[in-house]
């Protein structure tokens, strides 16, 4: 049983936090919306009024925020939240966070004895809730070993990518696939659907012909076709993730002109729509005359 602290309970940090608990663990969870903190006690976890005193005597924490920006502020702001850790504590970030910024938040904690594991995850809410995450994590080998039974609460699948910062540009650039594969999806089904072909049977033809792409297996059906627009993943996420990639594309001299367009569509798709939009909604936007 480890004692751990887990901060951001929201559509993806609660189910993931509750699994930790299912499996034995102490976990200490906090969320600054109530509700989220109430969700929590809810599953069996505990809960404490602040970050700082959640991480009190913490062997491991966890954070599962919007990102990388607000990942560091929490760790490292005035109110001492690493300080309270357990010696030899380990940080998971599991959020999206930016691969660079991730670099020199570990250098930080280093400084502290503080060891960080950067493991971000991939599936949604769905595989969060019956814990099949595919999670990437990049750090010290021996850390990660260390980390690996949490990680095997939470995910079916465990890659272990490298330096510290690896597992967040393999999301980074997961998610700028994934992005790119949903867009072409709701175009296709567009045109065809005004030629006058059946959007259900084109998903279903997509699915086993050679443009079958995540998208089109688990997005097209429950939530474009019908414009239900409910996957549980905001498109102000899926517009960070973009920009996380294409920064990190110009930061190495990446030509990578596909992704300048990705990243700049699902920007404009976030100022139409706004940040809390679903993401399948970007299939309205894209329906829109330009
Ligand atoms: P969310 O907005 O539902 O949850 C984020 C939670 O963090 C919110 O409840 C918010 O109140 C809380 N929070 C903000 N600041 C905090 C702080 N200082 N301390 C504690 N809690 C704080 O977002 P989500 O969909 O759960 O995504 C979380 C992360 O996971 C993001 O980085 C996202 O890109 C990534 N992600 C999401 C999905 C998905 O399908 N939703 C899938 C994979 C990865």
């Amino acid at each position: 049983m480890t004692k751990i602290a887990f901060l951001g309970l929201g559509k993806m940090g609660l189910p993931m936090a509750s699994r930790l608990v299912q499996a034995g663990h102490e976990v200490v969870g906090f969320d600054p919306v109530r509700m989220a903190r109430a969700a929590f006690t809810q599953a069996g976890g505990k809960v404490a009024g602040s970050a700082r005193d959640a991480a009190t005597g913490a062997a491991v924490l966890i954070t599962m925020l919007p990102d990388g920006k607000s990942v560091r502020e929490t760790l490292l702001g005035s109110d001492g939240t690493t300080e309270r850790l357990a010696a030899d504590a380990v940080v998971i970030d599991m959020s999206s966070s930016a691969p660079l910024g991730t670099r020199a938040l570990a250098e930080e904690l280093k400084t502290k004895g503080i060891a960080m594991v950067d493991a971000p995850v991939s599936g949604g809410v769905r595989r969060a809730l019956d814990g099949s995450l595919a999670i990437m994590a990049g750090g010290e080998a021996e850390t990660i070993a260390k980390v690996r039974p949490l990680l095997e609460a939470m995910g079916k699948s465990i890659f272990a990518t490298g330096a510290i910062g690896t597992g967040h540009a393999m999301k980074a650039l997961n998610n700028y696939v994934s992005a790119a594969g949903l867009v072409a999806a709701c175009e296709a089904l567009q045109v065809g659907t005004r030629f006058g072909l059946d959007p259900t049977l084109m998903a279903d033809i997509l699915n086993v012909s050679t443009g079958r792409n995540n998208s089109t297996e688990v997005k097209l059906k429950p939530f474009v076709i019908p414009k239900t627009y409910a996957s549980g993943f905001s498109l102000g996420l899926m517009a960070k993730d973009l920009r996380t990639a294409d920064d990190l594309a110009r930061a190495l001299g990446v030509t990578a002109r596909f992704s300048h367009l990705t990243a700049a569509l699902w920007e404009e798709a976030q100022e139409a729509l706004g940040a809390q939009a679903d993401h399948t909604a970007i299939d309205a936007f894209l329906a829109k005359p330009t």
